[in-house]
């Protein structure tokens, strides 16, 4: 799991798997996103997360035939200009660069997670601790690396990021909001899970199990 690109056949059945994964979670978990958006937030989080992640179903054709690099690209130009919102941008940005990371000669899913995090928090001029997406985002790589400093297997490994997700979206509970909507809410935003976390642990889960699927003989 260090070079992402593997050989066509591969990475097409990645991608395509990416793109089922991805899509169920998000329509399964709108509702809950939008409950959870409509507590700190504004409401739409849920029907945002579901209008990109259609719009990535509908291309699946197209997109499971790129290069991962060129797909990732494609799904974060679909999700900017589909999601609106805070996180349409921030998700964007992330696959944006995600992609563009795992077209270098040196690619690898450590390179791509700190591009990636690095784009979302230039964009979002925020970091963990803020009670966003990056609470789950940033111990997901941390916990990649110390996989590899580890060298745990890949099972193992991807055990580890689905827990660092779970455990950073829990993290942001008691969290004080201090980027996005919630931040208006200021004290009264304790107490809530981020619904831009939740977004993003499904989908480091499905990204986590997409990965299994396609690695199936
Ligand atoms: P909006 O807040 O514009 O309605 P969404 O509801 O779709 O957009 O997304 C809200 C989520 O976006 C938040 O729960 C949070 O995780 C994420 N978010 C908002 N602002 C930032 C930021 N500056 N940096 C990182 N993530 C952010
Ligand atoms: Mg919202």
């Amino acid at each position: 799991m260090t070079a992402p690109e593997t050989s066509m056949s591969g990475t097409t059945r990645l991608v395509a798997s990416l793109i089922d994964a991805s899509t169920s979670a998000i329509r399964a978990n709108a509702e809950a996103l939008g409950d959870l958006d409509r507590a700190i937030g504004d409401g739409d989080h849920g029907l945002n997360m579901a209008r990109g992640f259609s719009a990535i179903a509908e291309a699946r054709e197209t997109i499971r035939a790129l290069p991962l690099s060129s797909a990732l690209q494609e799904m974060g130009k679909l999700l900017v200009m589909t999601v609106g919102g805070a996180s349409g941008p921030l998700y964007g940005s992330l696959l944006l660069a995600m992609g563009r990371a795992a077209a270098a000669p040196e690619a690898s899913l450590a390179r791509m997670l700190e591009e990636g995090i690095a784009a979302v928090k230039k964009r979002g001029r925020s970091d963990r601790g803020e009670k966003t997406m990056l609470d789950v985002l940033v111990p997901v790589q941390l916990a990649w690396a110390q996989s590899l400093a580890d060298r745990a297997d890949t099972r193992e490994s991807l055990e580890r990021l689905k827990r660092a997700a779970r455990e950073g979206l829990e993290s942001t509970r008691p969290m004080l909001a201090t980027k996005g909507r919630a931040s208006y809410l200021k004290e009264r935003s304790i107490g809530h899970l981020d619904p831009g976390a939740c977004s993003s642990s499904l989908l480091v889960h499905a990204a986590c199990d997409a990965f299994l699927e396609s690695t199936k003989p």
